[in-house]
């Protein structure tokens, strides 16, 4: 079984939030998609169809879609609903905004969204203010995920749409989430890209807190940065979180370029090639996802 802990649901909402910025008011769903050489959405229905169909093509039992501005819960929302079994819904969330701990209470009423996102750079809010604890606080109460965007972060999107990232990357700092993922330990924590940049922040951060989890979703670029490859990087994760906690994904985002088989096939030949064996590919490629994100219990042991 193959599962994918982090693909983006590019809905209408997103291009319509986007086209805002823009300055697109009308049709931006259909406006910047063709300006960035991508798909329609449609509707958040046709959406979620098109990504099942997609995720059939591919053999992927799973994915999480995480819908990509904030206030766009509704759209994963209805994904999830229409495809249980095949979508699990996350999404980005600005825990700074005014009406944050109630969005946030109706969204965990939603049982196919499992994952909250938080982009502290992006927000550009610190990860021991008070409003981010109310996001674990809800978290642990509803037995839920949550994610960090820690390291680099470049929206493609906005990036060719010539919009301004005035992000502050000191705020996504691994070791800031590990302060967090310790006062809050029956929560999963999702570090993606291997902490995109902050490698070495990140293992200790899963050192620290078992409950961190890190996924390898991207072409993690981040690499460029560091002596490394992508080999060295799954080996050090692994000697450090073994097999348990590394959650495949791709960062697939847009149509028709769709699901990223590249992706996929690197990182299964790199650990082909460091000689894990079938069943802890297992857990990264699938078992782990069912754990940490659906909340099911596997040999490895109920969600904690
Ligand atoms: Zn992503």
């Amino acid at each position: 079984m193959i599962a994918d802990a982090h693909a983006h649901f590019f809905s209408r909402n997103f291009f319509r939030t986007l086209g805002r910025e823009a300055g697109v008011m009308d049709e931006a769903d259909v406006v910047l998609p063709q300006r960035l050489g991508w798909e329609a959405p449609g509707d958040d229905e046709a959406l979620a169809d098109r990504w099942v169909t997609e995720l059939d093509r591919h053999h992927v039992a799973c994915a999480t879609l995480i819908a990509s501005v904030p206030g766009d819960e509704a759209a994963v929302a209805t994904a999830a609903r229409r495809h249980p079994r095949r979508i699990a819904g996350a999404f980005m969330f600005n825990p700074a905004t005014p009406d944050a701990p109630a969005r946030l209470a109706q969204a965990f009423e939603h049982p196919g969204l499992r994952t909250v996102c938080l982009f502290p750079a992006m927000h550009r809010v610190r990860l021991d203010h008070e409003s981010v604890h109310a996001v674990f606080d809800a978290a642990a109460a509803h037995r839920r995920t949550v994610f960090v965007h820690c390291g680099v972060l470049s929206v493609g999107a906005r990036k060719k749409l010539g919009l301004p990232s005035p992000f502050d990357l000191r705020l996504g700092d691994p070791l800031a989430v590990a302060a967090l993922a310790v006062r809050y330990p029956s929560v999963p924590v999702v570090i993606p890209h291997f902490g995109a940049g902050f490698f070495r922040e990140a293992l200790m951060a899963a050192q620290t807190a078992p409950n961190v989890l890190i996924d390898t979703s991207s072409s993690n670029g981040w690499i460029k940065f560091e002596r490394l490859t992508l080999r060295d990087v799954f080996s050090r994760a692994l000697d450090v979180l073994g097999p348990t906690r590394l959650l495949f994904g791709t960062d697939s985002s847009f149509f028709p370029r769709g699901w990223q088989t590249p992706i996929y096939d690197e990182q299964r030949a790199v650990l082909t090639d460091l000689g894990v064996g079938e069943a802890d590919q297992a857990l990264v490629f699938g078992g782990n996802f069912s754990r940490a994100i659906l909340g099911e219990s596997t040999s490895e042991g109920v969600r904690s």
